[in-house]
């Protein structure tokens, strides 16, 4: 039977609603007779409620605890989704990551995935169970609960795809794919059908929130091609695949740090660098009046700094300059 990995974010296990609406999902590939293994985020923003409570406490770090502490958003939303999974009728299991096990280093608060064990996931799938596992979260030499960073269940479910030779990884999210730019802040951007290993990981590294930079680099390194789509039905999608050699322009997105009062506003595409591009986007930030505080030439990068204030801004103007 072919394998489906369905990877669900933080919006999509929010509440009860959605956890029927994702169930509903699952339920539909195991009716197009696919076994399942489900990838699941912590709900809405409970990650960051439970880093506040810690913060209460004490603001300095204790990178065994906090992932002792992060890991528990992971385990309500798997056991969640097994219950609304159960709730109509479809046998499920959810796993935690020393459950599987799924094997990390031990770097706490960033660790990555270095073994996943076969024999429990596949015991379960072989009766007729889909398996919920938690995102995000793995098991030590020492047997202690580490995460794999910030937006690490991507991760997960890519790591779970490799492993088990999924036929598709499909990673739900809140939009219907990746943009040219974010469509949440730049209205004019456009949806894409593939986005290179290259491009997808560039992105991610200039702070696109799409996809985890680990998990871009593990869908390259396995050839594993991530579907990234919505959960609405019908949604389109984006593949995360192997280049078609394009040398055109493929995205733009912004990186800001809370505690610098500048931006960086990253163009990424296989026709980087280039002068005439460089010039285009720089006309458009004059002309609209954002001052340019520096800028960047990488491969297949351009990055324009800019004030923190005027990031947004100076996203659309240079999407609309060169993007459009
Ligand atoms: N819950 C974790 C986070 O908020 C992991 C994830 O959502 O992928 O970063
Ligand atoms: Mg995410």
């Amino acid at each position: 039977m072919s394998l489906y990995v369905q990877k669900f974010g933080g919006s999509s296990v929010a509440d009860a609603e959605k956890l029927m609406h994702i169930s509903h999902i699952i339920r539909n590939a195991r009716a197009a007779g696919h076994d399942v293994i489900a990838v699941v985020s912590a709900q809405g923003d409970a990650t960051n409620r439970l880093i506040e409570k810690k913060n209460e406490i004490s603001t300095a770090s204790f990178p065994r605890e906090q992932d002792a502490l992060l890991a528990a958003g992971e385990q309500i939303s798997a056991a969640l989704t097994a219950i609304a999974l159960e709730s109509t009728g479809v046998p499920a299991v959810s796993l935690l990551g020393w459950q599987v096990p799924l094997r990390s280093d031990g770097t706490h608060g960033d660790a990555r995935i270095l073994k996943i064990s076969h024999t429990r996931i596949e015991r379960e799938l072989s009766r007729g169970r889909v398996v919920v596992c938690a995102g995000f979260q793995g098991v030590d030499g020492e047997n202690d609960v580490t995460t794999l960073g910030r937006g690490g269940s991507d991760y997960s479910a890519v790591a779970l795809a490799a492993a088990f030779g999924a036929e598709r990884c499909l990673i739900y999210t809140d939009v219907d794919g990746v943009y040219t730019a974010d469509p949440r802040l730049c209205p004019t951007a456009r949806p894409l059908p593939t986005v290179s290993y290259e491009d997808m990981y560039a992105l991610s590294r200039a702070g696109a929130q799409v996809l985890h930079d680990k998990c871009v680099a593990l869908a390259q390194e396995s050839g594993v091609e991530p579907e990234v789509l919505s959960c609405a039905p019908g949604s389109a999608s984006t593949r995360i695949a192997a280049s078609s050699g394009s040398r055109g322009l493929t995205g733009v997105t912004r990186r800001e740090n809370p505690q610098d009062d500048y931006a960086a506003v990253t163009l990424v595409g296989g026709a980087l660098p280039s002068l005439s591009i460089e010039k285009k986007a720089v006309l458009a930030l004059n002309a609209a009046g954002v001052p340019i505080r520096g800028v960047d030439a990488g491969e297949r990068t351009l990055t324009l700094y800019v004030d923190r204030s005027a990031s947004r801004e100076a996203l659309c103007r240079i999407h609309d300059a060169v993007l459009i």
